[in-house]
């Protein structure tokens, strides 16, 4: 018997997908949480259920596989989310060494999260060979790389402290979030893990959050593969959407900007109320020549300068820029300043006197102009 069916089940039935044997060219976004069954038991392109893949997922970390040079990315909500699979996959009595400059929650996460769960951590100047090698316990499963560092864009040797990390048998992660694939792809350099946070540069745009881990090695990917489904910190299809997109004009915007960041160096280094500017490509940035041998066509578009002031008047020099917003993140194509310490908190080891810039893709001119004049201001 061929009933018509009712009201309820027409609801559903009619919004089915019809359209499997379309071909987009802009990729359309895949919401679905479930994937059909064949009835041989088989699924098609291993889709099954979206926490453990989902089209849009696979379209980002094949492209973040591809463009940092690696086998495996695996994507993840948040860069956080990212570094905690990172630590997730050691093992309990595992010893860290981290940088004794470093993105701040990393630190906190490791604080107050993983240390309740035994693993521990030493802080070393990661710009200092002799520091890490005296810092390497029997215990030592990892050294964490973070270059240029957040937020006073240190330099660290990645090929020699990897090769430090190889001989150990010691993981060696590099957050590759400031240099972005297009300057640095530590992976050739001899890393072992490459982290991001999508947030930033793949995004681009300062509208979605995500973290994606790059790996060769094949029983490391399927550990953190576990830790990605099992643990279910994953990206949304549209969170995968915009980071796709995003990653499209990653390399125009990026070159833009690290331009605009060299320009905006030489000029703020110049200036009579700046104490210093951290950019690796000044010259008189104490690692230059590394910047110059590790990062390719550009030094990236972040840096950090110290005021000739307290913090009071650091802090009114942001407030007093047109084209740069007063927020945290970065790697927008909005220009944006920050002044640092205020937000890591008072144990924080960064400067009172320090902002922390993250250069867009405005014009160069306005940029300058708009520090010149915020200069001026604030010695009225
Ligand atoms: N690593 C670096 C260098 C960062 O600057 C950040 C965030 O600012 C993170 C990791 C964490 O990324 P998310 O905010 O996407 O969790």
């Amino acid at each position: 018997m061929k009933a018509k069916p009712k009201f309820e089940t027409l609801a559903i039935k009619s919004t089915e997908n019809q359209f499997s044997n379309v071909e987009p060219v802009s990729t359309p976004i895949y919401l679905s949480s479930t994937y059909k069954r064949n009835s041989d038991g088989s699924y098609n392109n291993d889709l099954v259920y979206s926490r453990s893949d989902n089209p849009n997922r696979k379209i980002v970390e094949h492209s973040i596989a591809q463009l940092e040079n690696g086998k495996h990315a695996f994507a993840f909500s948040s860069g956080m989310a990212a570094v905690s699979a990172i630590f997730q996959s050691l093992k309990t009595g595992d010893h860290i060494i981290l940088p004794d400059d470093i993105y701040y929650a990393i630190k906190n996460l490791m604080e107050q999260v993983f240390k309740p769960w035994k693993l521990t951590y030493d802080l070393v100047d990661m710009t200092d060979l002799k520091a890490i090698e005296n810092a390497i316990k029997p215990s030592t499963s990892l050294i964490w790389i973070e270059s240029p560092s957040n937020p006073q864009l240190k330099i660290s040797d990645i090929a020699a402290i990897s090769k430090i990390a190889k001989n150990k048998n010691i993981l060696c992660v590099v957050d590759n979030t400031w240099a972005t694939p297009v300057f640095q792809n530590p992976l050739e350099l001899g890393a072992t893990i490459v982290l991001h946070s999508s947030t930033k540069y793949f995004g681009g745009h300062s509208d979605v959050i995500g973290g994606c881990v790059v790996v060769n090695d094949d029983t490391l990917a399927e550990k953190i593969k576990a830790i990605q489904v099992l643990s279910g910190a994953v990206p949304s299809p549209f969170d995968c959407w915009l980071i796709a997109r995003g990653i499209q004009t990653l390399h125009l915007r990026v070159t833009k900007q690290a331009e605009n960041a060299l320009k905006l160096a030489q000029y703020l280094e110049n200036h009579p109320k700046i104490e210093k500017v951290n950019y690796p490509g000044l010259e008189s940035h104490s690692q230059h020549l590394i910047a110059k041998r590790q990062l390719k066509n550009g030094f990236g578009a972040m840096l950090s300068i110290l005021i000739k002031g307290n913090e009071k008047e650091t802090f009114e020099i942001s407030t007093k820029l047109k084209y740069f917003t007063t927020a945290t993140s970065l790697g927008g194509v909005e220009s944006l300043v920050e002044h640092r310490k205020s937000v890591e908190g008072k144990e924080s080891p960064t400067p009172s006197n320090l902002l922390r810039i993250s250069v867009g893709i405005e014009h160069i001119d306005d940029l300058i102009v708009d520090w010149e004049n915020a200069l001026v201001k604030s010695t009225q």
